[in-house]
């Protein structure tokens, strides 16, 4: 591969350079005192509690702003590369759900992870499940929360889209217990890394689950539906929920002052171009590939004419298949296998989206000059038309961000612009399809040196 240019060298060149993800790995070598989490209108990011201190080498290197060797920690954690790229290392997959009503009910798709994370409390195989937590501090922002509480899990259970600094919870934990937590797929492959360079903290989680992940927003993108749909500025947030009621659900607000704002999925899904959490463009990981467990939404006509909640969940090791088929045969949850071929289908247009979109949005900033995190890997087939495509992509997501494109968003009474976002959004799918998924079934990535490591050693 080749680049123009790395300017990144340290933590405060990734903050500088608003690369950062606000996943907390840089504080998992500091004493919890020494630094904190701050949040902003974008997410969260790191700081020293003492600034003229400086952050410990190691910060750089387990960050994955700066993106990481994914083709090594492959190597070193599973000890092979995938068969199939497009869903990462697999044991066995199935279409699941928790068997408890109000579990799936609660849950993002079909609650199979709350169920998962309830037992292994239940049965004592770990002592307390790391998760995110809608709602804290104040009811629109989130954060990390250490959980011993079953019932508490289920409160918790569902999709925040906003960015949850996960791995900020590394540093509180105790190093004699044992944990399962959920990340998303950057964080994963940071608490890998982690794990792989022998860090006690990280080696405490015993259990990571993670979900799919298309898509974040930045936290500012709930004032502008809140005022799309003509609420107050004033007006404050009682409770948000991104996934209240059955699947695939809608997003559900309380305000103050008795309004109740619903939003249904697939109409909230505007949001995203106007404002996406940059790091969502970033990534190339789409399946949690670094996961024992990963779970997503079971997108097919089949499932979603039934409603209730149905899950694509991916075992990525014997462990947690036979924790899975446990959970099973004690009427916990319910498990239909599933074929690779069938279940990446499901997911193709995303898939897509970040191994081959965020390869070719990453390359194309550092061809620029512009900073961007470097996987070391490269997908193939990756033909011309493909990378023309994801410059028309990128315009939109870069049009879509202003100022006064999110202006214009907000004037338009969602009633309206959901379902043209709709129609627009599922007419471009299928426009851009052939380029899109053409070759992705043999989709390969070919490992390199990513270009950080390179220039550190130059
Ligand atoms: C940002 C984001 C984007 C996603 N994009 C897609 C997509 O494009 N396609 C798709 O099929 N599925 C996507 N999902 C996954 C999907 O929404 C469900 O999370 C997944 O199917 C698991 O469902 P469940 O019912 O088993 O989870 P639940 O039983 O509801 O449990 C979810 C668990 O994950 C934790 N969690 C929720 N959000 C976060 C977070 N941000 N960081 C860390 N932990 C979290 C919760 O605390 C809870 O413990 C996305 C999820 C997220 C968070």
């Amino acid at each position: 591969m080749h680049h123009s240019s790395s300017p990144l060298r340290s933590i405060p060149d990734i903050i500088q350079a608003n690369l950062c993800i606000g996943c907390g790995a840089c504080l998992t070598t500091l004493p919890p005192q020494n630094g904190q989490m701050h949040q902003t209108n974008e997410g969260w990011i790191p700081k020293l509690t003492d600034p003229s201190q400086s952050w410990p080498s190691s910060a750089w290197e387990d960050c994955p702003a700066k993106g990481l060797d994914l083709g090594e920690i492959y190597l070193k954690h599973f000890h092979r590369y995938p068969e199939d790229w497009r869903l990462g290392v697999v044991d066995q997959m199935w279409i699941g759900h928790a068997t408890n009503p109000n579990v799936r009910l609660q849950g993002a798709s079909g609650g199979l992870t709350t169920a998962l994370l309830v037992h292994l409390l239940e049965t004592h195989q770990v002592d307390a499940a790391v998760v995110a937590h809608q709602g804290k501090p104040t009811p629109e922002a989130a954060n990390w929360e250490i959980v011993t509480n079953p019932k508490m899990l289920v409160e918790l259970a569902g999709s925040v889209y906003i960015p949850v600094p996960m791995l900020a919870a590394l540093p509180h934990l105790d190093t004699r217990k044992r944990y399962a937590m959920t990340c998303l797929p950057e964080q994963a492959a940071a608490l890998r890394n982690l794990q792989l360079r022998g860090d006690p903290k990280a080696r405490s989680i015993t259990h990571l689950i993670g979900p799919y992940t298309g898509t974040a927003l930045v936290p500012t993108a709930i004032r502008a539906l809140l005022r799309s749909h003509g609420v107050d500025q004033q007006d404050q947030i009682l409770y948000l929920r991104w996934r209240a009621g059955e699947w695939p659900g809608y997003m559900e607000v309380r305000m103050a002052s008795g309004k109740i704002i619903r939003s249904p999925k697939v109409y909230y899904n505007f949001l995203i171009p106007f404002y996406i959490w940059p790091p969502s463009l970033r990534g190339i990981d789409f399946a949690n590939e670094f996961t024992d467990l990963s779970v997503g939404d079971a997108w097919s006509p089949n499932f979603e004419r039934q409603g209730k909640g149905f899950s694509v969940v991916i075992s990525r090791n014997p462990q947690m298949t036979a924790l899975l088929k446990e959970m099973e045969a004690a009427g916990k949850i319910h498990l239909e296998p599933i074929a690779t071929p069938e279940a990446a289908e499901m997911h193709g247009h995303m898939i897509d989206f970040k191994k081959r979109g965020s390869f070719i949005r990453n390359q194309l900033c550092h061809k620029l000059g512009i900073p961007a995190p470097d996987w070391g890997l490269a997908p193939q087939p990756l033909g011309i038309f493909r990378c023309l495509i994801e410059l028309v992509v990128s315009a939109l997501f870069f049009l879509g961000s202003t100022t006064l494109a999110r202006a214009i968003m907000e004037h338009v009474p969602p009633a309206i612009l959901g379902p043209i976002f709709n129609q627009l959004r599922l007419m471009w799918k299928a426009l851009s399809k052939p380029a899109k998924r053409h070759g992705l079934r043999n989709l390969t990535m070919i490992p390199y040196t990513p270009l950080w490591k390179t220039s550190a050693t130059n």
